[in-house]
């Protein structure tokens, strides 16, 4: 299988799930996750037409933007792994979207490097819905406590959240982690849900997700 027929499979079952639940396909979002490919693979993804490309590292993102042997001028790209506070000011240079923001204190140091330079940084808030898949993000119980001071911050965007579900063998047992995610996000009244993975995206379509992370389903050679 090439990228470009990985990514027609893909997308195609995100229609159908979309379909299936009554939504459109446009509502959601596929960000390839080329983290630990090489920078060729991300060339190829842009030049298949894919316009979203989330890395979750730093250093590594950094690397392959400068490398990148495609024209990038539409892509958008997102932060999808724990981010430290030191990396803050390349996090703001390098992504469009930093959806790992797991801390008021984080929050804060993005703010700060996103005044330093005008921008106002789009964010979304990590939610930590599981201990299995993730030692990261917000304890739901702590967030409605948290949002107001973060959204305080002036050089931030808070455009909704994202969560991760635990590994399961059956896509059905993330489906409740999903739910929750979304009801959390509705309750703040935010647009975005960022949330399924290469074994679980269609459950996560299905309760709602505007935007799915997709790596090995995209990259698998079978
Ligand atoms: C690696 C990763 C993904 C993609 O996972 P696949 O199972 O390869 O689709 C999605 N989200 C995050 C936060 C990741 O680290």
């Amino acid at each position: 299988m090439s990228i470009e027929e990985n990514i027609a499979r893909v997308q195609e079952r995100i229609d159908q799930a979309c379909r299936r639940c009554g939504r459109a396909p446009h509502e959601v979002r596929l960000l390839a996750v080329t983290k630990n490919q090489p920078v060729e693979v991300l060339s190829a993804v842009v030049r298949a037409g894919l316009r979203d490309i989330a890395e979750n590292k730093v250093q590594e993102a950094l690397l392959k933007k400068s490398r990148v042997s495609v024209d990038t001028s539409g892509v958008r790209w997102h932060m999808i792994g724990h981010l430290q506070t030191n990396k803050a000011k390349d996090a703001v240079r390098l992504f469009d979207l930093i959806h790992s923001v797991d801390s008021l204190r984080l929050a804060q140091e993005i703010d700060k490097q996103a005044a330093r330079t005008g921008k106002v940084q789009d964010i979304l808030l990590e939610v930590h819905l599981s201990a299995e898949e993730s030692k990261y993000g917000i304890p739901p119980e702590q967030l409605e406590a948290v949002f107001p001071d973060i959204c305080a911050l002036p050089a931030l965007r808070v455009c909704g959240l994202m969560g991760m579900a635990p590994v399961v063998n059956d896509p059905e047992q993330a489906r409740p982690y999903f739910r929750r995610l979304r009801e959390l996000r509705d309750r703040l009244k935010l647009p975005e849900l960022s949330m399924g993975m290469s074994d679980d995206f269609e459950a996560a379509v299905e309760e709602g997700a505007t935007m799915v992370r997709i790596g090995r389903a995209l990259f698998k050679e079978e």
